[in-house]
């Protein structure tokens, strides 16, 4: 009976450790930093497209000749599918960010099941691209979320900093808070959408891609994509 309490107990803090920290290995090891990199850092945008800040984005981007990986929620590839074709005309990578923007950790099998075959399906129909990465909504995931993904021919990627720009705490706190955590291998996410609103504030973030890209090429950093291992 004891033993039966304790290993409960191990095993709930096993699930509640993968549920919650989005770079746990216990529900399969996500990406979370970039594989021998020296000086280089990897850009990656959620919950996008959005009309109003994706384009700057692309904008600062490509003035810069800087390519980031997008994770893109199903939802508002629907709206919006001539942006999700402009990030990848452009060379960005693309990568599914499920459909519904719900958190998976508490949802079964059949519900992770089905909303990243819808997130699939809206990115293939906007871009022609067939999505070979995942990060689920706020990197919440479950024993299944990992093995789903990779059904569906996606790795999971987590991040290495995340700056709390969807609090929209100002362009330049958005620009300081990511060039002073960047390291060399760091997989900087940001925002260029809202998870929950399809036409969401973004401009923030969007307005603080020049700022950083110009700081970190300034300290020797490029950019990365993110690649499926
Ligand atoms: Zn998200």
């Amino acid at each position: 009976m004891m033993l039966g309490l304790g290993v409960g107990a191990v095993l709930l803090g096993g699930a509640a450790h993968g549920a919650f920290y989005r770079n746990s290995p216990i529900f399969g090891r996500p990406i979370s930093r970039l594989a021998g990199a020296d000086r280089a850092v990897a850009l990656t945008f959620d919950d996008g497209p959005n009309p109003d800040a994706t384009p700057v984005v692309l904008d600062a981007l490509a003035a810069r000749g800087v390519k980031a990986t997008f994770f893109i929620l199903g939802r508002h590839a629907e709206h919006w599918p001539d942006l999700v074709k402009r990030v990848a005309d452009e060379g960005h990578a693309i990568g599914n960010h499920g459909y519904f923007h719900r958190k998976l950790q508490f949802k079964s099998p059949s519900y992770v099941r089905q909303d990243l075959a819808l997130g699939t399906a809206a990115i293939e129909r906007a871009s022609h691209v067939k999505p070979s990465l995942f990060r689920a909504p706020h990197g919440f995931r479950s024993p299944w979320v990992t093995a789903i993904a990779r059904s569906f021919g996606q790795q999971t990627v987590g991040w290495s900093l995340g700056v709390w720009d969807s609090d929209r705490p100002g362009v330049e706190s958005i620009a300081r808070r990511t060039v002073e955590g960047a390291k060399p291998g760091s997989i900087l996410l940001l925002h260029d959408g809202d998870g929950y609103d399809p036409s969401g504030d973004r401009m923030q973030t969007a307005h603080a891609i020049p700022l950083i890209v110009d700081r970190l090429l300034a300290q020797g950093y490029r950019f990365d994509l993110l690649d499926a291992a």
